[in-house]
């Protein structure tokens, strides 16, 4: 499958896929200052899709806008109605969403602050993110040369457009040399996150992962410190070089769209096949998604 799907919703309004067009002096094209979302609804029991999180997901779209000062059209919650409307309109049941918000033409330049700004939700068809095979058995990373931006560079905890420049390098770099993803380190050397997910570390039966300060506050990070807390496995957050990488019993990578991924290599040292937590983490996380586990099921938004 592809990217495509009927109706985008654009501005207020559903708008054939064909339509859904944009002007080459788009300020946001010339200069990356756009944020988004990337959110999944997963067919739920009862065969309607649900989607995951949709509050927090907009919550946090609507605080990076606010960051970079993008004044949306819309609030929060005409945001969300608008996200079940363009999933209810396509007929998805089980979909990948991105709500993106972009600077329109009108004049060009960086201090431009009157563009318009329009809002668009976009839906598809999106399987496994880092592949089956990746979900199954492991997918081999590799520790990037390309640094996460400094704290003071850019606003790391929002989903700002051009702060994927930094990523896809990493990614494009990963790739070339036969991995599968990238982990990126920050400034000062320590790990940070995967160039579209937060990464978590085990050894001896406690897990870690970095904290919340120059990377993106990650909700899959957070449902998964909630299955990690209620199963009674001990997590921290804090801050640690990719020694830790090196020596880890299990190590896995969390995202809307790669959910939870195990790693089974890094930087062609092995780690092992899925270990017992992050086996335990990703089904439950894919049975919560679906609203076969109670305690999530206040985290889906029945469209
Ligand atoms: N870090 C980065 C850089 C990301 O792009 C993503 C994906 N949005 C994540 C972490 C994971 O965030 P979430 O679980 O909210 O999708």
């Amino acid at each position: 499958m592809g990217i495509e799907s009927e109706l985008i919703w654009m501005d207020g309004e559903l708008v054939p896929y064909a339509e859904a067009k944009v002007h080459v002096l788009s300020h946001t094209l010339h200069y990356g200052l756009g944020v988004f979302e990337g959110i999944r609804a997963y067919e739920q029991p009862d065969g309607r899709p649900g989607i995951f999180r949709l509050g927090p997901h907009m919550r946090r779209f609507v605080d990076s806008a606010k960051m970079v000062q993008l004044k949306l059209s819309h609030d929060q919650a005409a945001l969300e109605a608008a996200c079940i409307e363009t999933i209810r309109a396509n007929g998805f049941t089980c979909a990948y969403l991105r709500p993106l918000a972009f600077m329109g033409a009108g004049f060009m330049g960086l201090g431009a602050t009157e563009n318009p700004v329009h809002t668009v939700i976009a839906t598809w068809d999106w399987g496994s993110y880092l592949g089956e095979e990746g979900m199954a058995k492991g997918v081999d990373v590799a520790v990037s040369s390309f640094t996460r931006s400094h704290i003071n560079a850019n606003l790391q905890r929002a989903k700002i457009t051009g702060h994927y420049v930094n990523s896809i390098m990493a990614r494009y770099e990963a790739n070339l040399n036969g991995f599968a993803e990238a982990i990126m380190l920050d400034s000062n050397g320590y790990v940070a996150e995967g160039t579209g997910e937060n990464v978590f570390v085990v050894r001896d039966g406690k897990v870690m992962t970095p904290p919340v300060t120059n990377i993106l506050g990650g909700i899959t990070r957070d449902t998964v410190l909630q299955i990690l807390e209620r199963e009674g496995i001990p997590v921290v957050e804090q801050f640690f070089g990719r020694d830790a990488l090196y020596c880890a019993d299990e190590l896995f990578m969390v995202g809307s769209a790669a959910e939870v991924t195990p790693i089974r290599s890094v930087d062609r040292r092995e780690v092992g096949e899925p270990g017992p937590i992050t086996k335990r983490v990703q089904e439950i996380y894919l049975a919560g998604v679906k609203g076969e586990v109670e305690w999530m099921r206040p985290y889906i938004t029945v469209v």
